[in-house]
């Protein structure tokens, strides 16, 4: 059976300025930009922060040799919206073909999102000049209450309260709506009620949750941002669906990002905090949300048994006796008599203490990060990461 499903995806969720801090990888370091893919399969990017190049490079394996096309929507010119621009590789390639939307920029005038791909690519900052890209591109500037409408997909754009500026857009597809509202503060009446306007019924509305509520309300009024309460309350007022928290601050780690995500759901409980990976499938049958393969050590397969608890769809509590059937493992520390070389490879095989059988023998292989020496009783203290094993010790699903 066909059925009309639209599908986002998130490449870039990070506000203000790309991470690469290990205690936010979870959430993901790049800054925005979302992929809708309509029901008639009309490709559609919103923003271009640095999650653009992934993307690009995603499109350029997936459609070899054919083009490519999309319809680029930029909420405004700050550098975490545009600076993918460069580095997307489909641009420069004569096959392809992509349409601009963005609002014309008080400061720069007429062709504001022209103006701006020049000067990313201009010298002394980009080593080769925008006629170097060769993909067809043509522009349009919109307007704040301005609705158009792509191959059957309506959008409708709304002012938001930002320095210098920003657009939401709002998506009505045939598989649901979307609202993507990002760098917008709250507290300008006029703004707060285009924004409401905007997001009225949406099925799944994208909002900024930069700041926690006493950030915002205090160091980090003025910057054009918003929180998590907030989102909590345009989502209730405009009766919208499902809440994404969106542009987390370059500075929360993920537990603070973890953190608001519960305070949003103790209030609003359909919220999600938007993740690098994830994506959203929505059609006649409802919202689905999934998000990536997150684990990045290598997975063994093991069988023990382990008492779990935790919280169900419907925010009950639960436990329950169960099998571990894989375990990923990123690294350990370990006593030895041996000096091994630091940056060295070395193997390390566990056995489950009592297991006749030796069913669940974890061979795995690493590479020194850390030696101690004589670090207790005489042993030497040994740290090791765990990395990709061409033969591992036993067979993987
Ligand atoms: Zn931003
Ligand atoms: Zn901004």
């Amino acid at each position: 059976m066909t059925h009309n499903l639209a599908k986002l995806v998130f490449w870039g969720v990070r506000g203000s300025t790309p991470t690469l801090e290990r205690d936010t990888w979870r959430y993901g370091g790049n800054t925005p930009c979302l992929e809708l893919n309509a029901p008639d399969g009309t490709r559609f990017i919103l923003d271009c922060g640095t999650g653009l190049r992934m993307l690009g490079n995603q499109l350029t394996q997936a459609l070899r040799g054919q083009g490519i096309r999309a319809h680029i929507l930029v909420t405004h010119f700050h550098w975490d919206h545009i600076q993918g621009i460069p580095f997307f590789h489909p641009l420069f390639e004569s096959q392809n073909h992509f349409h601009f939307y963005s609002f014309q920029s008080k400061s720069l005038g007429p062709n504001s999102l022209q103006q701006v791909l020049q000067a990313q690519l201009a010298s002394p900052y980009f080593p080769v000049d925008v006629t170097m890209m060769t993909a067809a591109r043509d522009f349009r500037e919109v307007t704040g209450g301005e609705k158009w409408e792509v191959r059957g997909t309506r959008i409708t754009a709304a002012w938001l309260n930002h320095p210098q500026g920003c657009l939401g857009y709002r998506f009505d597809t045939a598989g649901g709506s979307i609202v993507y509202a990002t760098d917008n503060e709250p507290g300008v009446a006029e703004f707060d009620q285009n924004l409401r306007q905007l997001a009225h019924g949406a099925d799944v509305l994208i909002y900024d949750a930069q700041y926690s509520p006493e950030q915002l309300a205090t160091d980090r009024k003025g910057w054009g941002h918003s929180s998590w309460l907030e989102g909590v309350k345009v989502a209730r007022e405009a009766k919208v669906r499902n809440l994404i928290l969106f542009h987390h601050d370059p500075d929360s780690p993920d537990k603070v990002v973890d953190s608001f995500l519960s305070a949003a759901r103790q209030e609003f409980p359909a919220t999600w905090a938007a993740t690098e990976g994830m994506t959203i499938n929505l059609s006649e049958r409802g919202v689905g949300v999934a998000i990536r393969e997150s684990r990045l050590g290598q997975r063994r397969r093991i069988r023990f048994n382990a008492t779990v608890t935790g919280q169900s769809e419907d925010g009950t509590a639960f436990e329950e006796k169960a099998t571990v059937r894989d375990l990923s493992l990123q690294g350990a520390y370990l006593c030895l008599n041996s000096r091994p070389r630091l940056q060295s490879e070395m193997r390390v095989v566990i056995e489950a203490a009592g297991d006749q059988n030796r069913s669940s023998v974890l061979s795995l292989r690493g590479t020194v990060v850390h030696f101690d020496l004589g670090r207790e009783k005489n042993q030497n203290g040994v740290g090791v990461v765990f990395i990709e094993d061409p033969e591992p010790g036993h067979p993987r699903d």
